[in-house]
């Protein structure tokens, strides 16, 4: 229990901010008790969210940023043994992120998400290799995932190194030639080639795969870069 009393449904005692518990926290919790006995449903949120368009997932996806920006995480007072399940049988992911593998960068927690609602990849660097699209094209054509959100961070060692272009032990170097590009770019300026390293993998996953164009191109699929801030943690959007 943190010192006002509440504790965060996933996350355990003293991890995040909460206030005083409202009337509506005290119905959420009344409602995942519910749920952990079988008597009642999760409310509409979890799910259908299909039918979400891209500039609406998108949307989602900064929305919960906020909510994690202000310690008020939703996803949190949802109840896990539901959810799993519900989504046993299928996943219906709202959004997929293509992030980098840094421990720093907790992506369903960032956005305030839970089971079955983005689809993650994660490689360091976050570059959009053949593995990576391959999976997004599954997220997309097979899942519905309205939108793909590239996220690079502040402080991202893959592309530290790459830009040192030093002598690396075992197969770190196959990180280096897709961030080649954005070390180009970035003339030696981190945050610089980081934002965009982000940009460029957006831009190859828009146009490397047919599948992923046409989607964009019938108006179903976005694929935006966001940069994520390790030390407020906040995410930006880049165009
Ligand atoms: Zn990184």
């Amino acid at each position: 229990m943190n010192d006002a009393g509440w504790i965060c449904g996933c996350c355990g005692p003293g991890r995040h901010r909460f206030g005083q518990p409202s009337r509506r926290g005290f119905m959420r919790a009344g409602l995942a008790a519910a749920g952990a006995l079988g008597v009642a449903a999760l409310p509409g949120r979890a799910f259908a969210q299909t039918a979400l368009t891209p500039d609406a997932a998108l949307q989602a996806l900064m929305d919960g940023n906020k909510r994690y920006m202000q310690a008020k995480l939703e996803s949190c007072s949802t109840d896990l043994s539901v959810l799993q399940q519900k989504t046993i049988s299928k996943q219906e992911p709202f959004a997929a992120v293509l992030s980098c593998a840094d421990s720093r960068v907790p992506v369903e927690l960032i956005f305030d998400q839970s089971i079955g609602h983005l689809f993650v990849t994660r490689v360091a660097g976050n570059i959009a290799t053949s593995e990576m699209i391959a999976s997004l094209e599954y997220g997309a054509a097979v899942l519905g995932t309205s939108v793909i959100l590239v996220l690079g961070h502040s402080g991202c060692g893959a592309v530290k190194a790459a830009m040192a272009g030093k002598p690396v032990p075992g197969q770190i170097s196959e990180l280096f030639a897709p961030l080649r590009p954005a070390v180009d770019e970035g003339k030696g300026n981190l945050e610089a080639t980081i934002k965009d390293n982000a940009k460029i993998q957006a831009h190859v996953l828009a146009t490397a795969s047919p599948l992923l164009a046409g989607l964009i191109k019938d108006g179903k699929l976005k694929i935006a870069a966001g940069y994520y801030a390790l030390g407020t943690g906040e995410v930006n959007l880049l165009s």
